[in-house]
């Protein structure tokens, strides 16, 4: 499972001094960032298999950095939480993501969003009533937001997680298990967690049409998935045999660069328009 996908190559390699240096930067720069509109946050659709229906969105977050250019999440979010600024983040995009239901609501459209948590979230009491407020505040009912949560972020400390987990399943949010088959526990644990989804890394998925024990991984998450009551995502859906072949054993819902990229606010709106049209 060692293919990385469309993932871009770095042009060149930075010295260990000037990735400190970058990291420190991003790190002291970033709430002027969010301040001044250089974060935005795209969206990624996901629909139903085998419909295509559009079910709703994945938030990921994007910061046009004004020396750096375009950075991924992958290199500033795990600064920006190691730094303890990830709260700001989570508020960011939570409130995008609520204002952006709340417009297609507003239109006669149940699109959910799907937002990704940190660890840290997790680990605040205050979380779930922080969520609490937002919905009401932007009346949004709690079914057509997603938080989507890491196997290992949930696992590095279950006894804090689990009870912000069940203040979050009571207010009726759908809970998702990200990048399910990386982590070090899995199965046996699933069993244990308020949660509702759990979307099998696309680690796995990209390699299922070639690898017989990607193929295998895939599978088994669908069918325990399934015996647990989960609605099963597949995430980094790159080709049609991929989507036929999780249709086929199951799979509940699609994501990927098959069905669309990560897209602006201006280009999803584009995009939903031309598939419902
Ligand atoms: P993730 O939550 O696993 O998000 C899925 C990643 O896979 C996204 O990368 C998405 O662009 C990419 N992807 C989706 N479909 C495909 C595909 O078919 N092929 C390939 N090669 N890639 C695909 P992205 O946007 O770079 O985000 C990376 C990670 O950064 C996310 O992984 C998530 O862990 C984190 N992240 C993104 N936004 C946020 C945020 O708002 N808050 C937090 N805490 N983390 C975030
Ligand atoms: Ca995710
Ligand atoms: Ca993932
Ligand atoms: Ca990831």
């Amino acid at each position: 499972a060692a293919r990385s996908g469309g993932d871009r190559v770095r042009a060149y390699a930075p010295s260990m001094g000037q990735m400190f240096l970058r990291r420190f930067q991003l790190v002291t720069q970033f709430r002027q960032a969010l301040e001044t509109g250089q974060v935005s946050v795209h969206y990624q659709p996901k629909v139903a298999l085998p419909s295509r229906e559009v079910l709703g969105v994945e938030a990921l977050v994007r910061w046009v950095h004004p020396e750096f250019g375009r950075l991924d999440p992958d290199e500033f979010v795990p600064a920006v939480e190691a730094a303890g600024l990830v709260d700001a983040l989570t508020d960011f995009v939570l409130d995008k993501a609520l204002v952006r239901i709340r417009a297609w609501m507003d239109r006669g459209l149940r699109i959910g969003v799907a937002v990704n948590l940190s660890v840290r979230s997790l680990a605040n009491l205050d979380f779930p009533e922080l969520v609490a407020g937002a919905l009401e505040r932007h009346r949004v009912p709690p079914e057509l937001l997603t938080l989507e949560l890491t196997e290992s972020g949930v696992m590095a400390d279950p006894q804090r997680a689990l009870p912000v987990l069940r203040g979050l399943h009571t207010l009726g949010v759908v809970l998702a298990v990200d990048d399910f088959g990386t982590g070090y526990s899995s199965l046996a644990y699933l069993r244990q967690l308020p949660v509702d989804e759990v979307k099998i890394d696309k680690s796995f998925v990209f390699g299922m049409g070639s690898d017989l024990g990607d193929l295998a991984v895939v599978r088994s998450i669908v069918e325990l998935g399934h015996s647990l009551g989960l609605v099963v995502v597949a995430e980094g859906v790159e080709e049609d045999t991929a989507r036929d072949q999780l249709a086929a054993m199951g799979c509940d819902v699609a994501q990927g660069y098959l069905i669309s990229r990560p897209l602006s606010e201006d280009r999803l709106e584009a995009w939903l328009r031309a598939r419902t049209a």
